[in-house]
């Protein structure tokens, strides 16, 4: 199967599911986005359980804000448009709560990612965000902040971690 030729909506069931069954988030919990030629929005719902998503649940934000769709979308969408809108060069971005990084997040320290080579191949930099309430704005606007200095991965103080990806 070549992952790059199914429908967004089908890319981020696929890949919450895989995610819920890492546990890497919970029911309610962690969100996938994937921003599309058209500059549409595809988001994970909010209140709908994580681990039992169908491509009908996948909410779309239009470029010009509309939402689209059977649910809510995620209510951390405003962090998922800032991070596109600092990063054009990205198409998807990912936000989860892996328990083990939650517990770094919480002493506000960074992994070392020096210790297993194949993980600082994949993780080189790592930044940390400063902790805003969850789909706030203001978490939207430090997120964002560290995306445009460069970084793809970004911890949230005392939440978890943000992941861009082309
Ligand atoms: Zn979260």
């Amino acid at each position: 199967m070549n992952f790059s030729m199914l429908h967004p909506a089908d890319q981020i069931v696929m890949i919450m599911k895989r995610l819920y069954s890492y546990q890497m988030t919970t029911t309610s919990g962690g969100n996938l986005s994937i921003m599309d030629d058209e500059g549409i929005m595809w988001i994970s719902p909010s209140g709908v359980d994580k681990g039992n998503l169908t491509a009908a649940d996948i909410m779309r934000v239009m470029p010009d804000g509309t939402i689209i769709g059977p649910h809510k979308p995620s209510s951390e969408y405003p962090f998922h448009l800032a991070i596109y809108r600092a990063r054009p060069d990205l198409r998807a971005v990912l936000h989860a709560h892996p328990p083990a990084l939650v517990a770094f997040s919480l002493i506000r320290e960074i992994p070392s990612t020096n210790i297993i080579p194949n993980c600082h191949i994949l993780c080189p930099k790592v930044a940390m965000a400063k902790y805003a309430v969850p789909g706030s704005e203001e978490l939207g606007a430090y997120i964002a902040e560290e995306f445009k200095k460069d970084y793809d991965i970004v911890m949230l103080e005392n939440h978890g971690v943000v992941i861009g990806s082309r």
